[in-house]
């Protein structure tokens, strides 16, 4: 797997956007990329890398950096962050939250298990920050395991102990922070087995993590119990807990509202459609990827290139529950 065959985007672990040729597909097996191939496959340059703020609402923010998007809230009981990027930046992430008139973290959920949501943790966990996130999410930073991104793999390490969530959850559960509940829900399956999205009620807004990406195509990570059916009534139910005027905060891409998740979803929804007709008319997964199942949604989604990872995955995911 050569580095030179990434595409040169910081939303790749979502969007594999880094897939350039069909003929790559042939290395999905190839060896896992060690961490810093990893990132410089991504094209992260984590000494360069600054951070950015964006208000969304009162006393809500996003900070963009290298990874996937951290929601803060800052307030009169302190400081909840939802993700925490990569441990590299953890000063400059501190140096935002503080620019926005917060102090310390006091909490940290993780959307999920993957080391662009979640090795930020690393550092801030051993400072003192309180980690919240879904059971099975936990389990899977203790246990590292295999990211397997079709084009490239990632054998993801075990957190050391002061890096894991202290609180976990199977389905649901609310914090009561800074003058608004702080609700966490795990829908079902979708990107991940241990998904969650982050409700801020006070401020309508909702963080999806990857089940949403807002810059590509969506992963669908098998390997970590993800499921493209999952990922589709995750959005749906996502949809019913929130209204039109919601901010939507998604785990890459810009923020955006409940019009772009529902178009999302939908894209999700046909091109599940149209590989699981494909499976039932007994095409393998060259020739539904030849079919380019995702054609009409390239514009949008793209490159093209980029839907091979989807179309894999959905296709390996479906053929799989034949
Ligand atoms: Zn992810």
């Amino acid at each position: 797997m050569k580095i030179s065959s990434f595409y040169p985007s910081a939303l790749i672990l979502l969007a594999i956007s880094c897939l350039q040729a069909p003929t790559l597909l042939a290395h999905q097996h190839a060896t896992p990329l060690d961490r810093e191939a990893l990132l410089q496959g991504f094209g992260w340059d984590v000494d360069a890398a600054e951070i950015t703020t964006e208000q969304v609402a009162d006393g809500l923010y996003v900070l963009f950096g290298l990874g996937g998007n951290i929601a803060v809230s800052v307030g009169a009981d302190g400081v909840l962050i939802v993700d925490d990027q990569l441990p590299e930046l953890a000063d400059r992430i501190k140096a935002a939250i503080k620019g926005v008139g917060g102090g310390d973290i006091d909490y940290i959920v993780n959307t999920h298990w993957h080391f662009d949501h979640a090795d930020g943790n690393l550092a801030l966990g051993p400072e003192g920050a309180t980690i919240v996130a879904h059971s099975n999410a936990r389990s899977d930073m203790a246990e590292g395991g295999m990211i397997d991104m079709v084009i490239a793999r990632y054998q993801q390490p075990p957190y050391p102990a002061d890096a894991l969530p202290e609180l976990t959850f199977k389905y649901d559960m609310a914090l009561h922070f800074n003058g608004g509940e702080i609700e966490l829900m795990h829908f079902s399956p979708a990107h991940t087995n241990g998904d969650v999205a982050v409700f801020f009620r006070q401020q309508n807004a909702v963080h999806m993590g990857d089940v949403f990406n807002n810059s590509g195509y969506p992963f669908v990570d098998i390997g970590s119990g993800g499921d493209v059916d999952g990922m589709i009534r995750f959005c749906e139910q996502t949809l019913e807990a929130i209204d039109e005027d919601t901010i939507v905060i998604p785990g890459h891409g810009p923020v955006t509202n409940y019009e772009t998740l529902a178009s999302y979803v939908s894209m999700v929804r046909t091109v599940r459609d149209r590989v699981q007709t494909m499976i039932d008319a007994g095409m393998s997964l060259e020739e539904v990827s030849a079919a380019k199942p995702t054609a009409d949604f390239d514009a949008a989604h793209g490159p093209e290139a980029a839907s091979l990872g989807f179309v894999n995955r959905v296709y390996t995911d479906l053929a799989g529950k034949q």
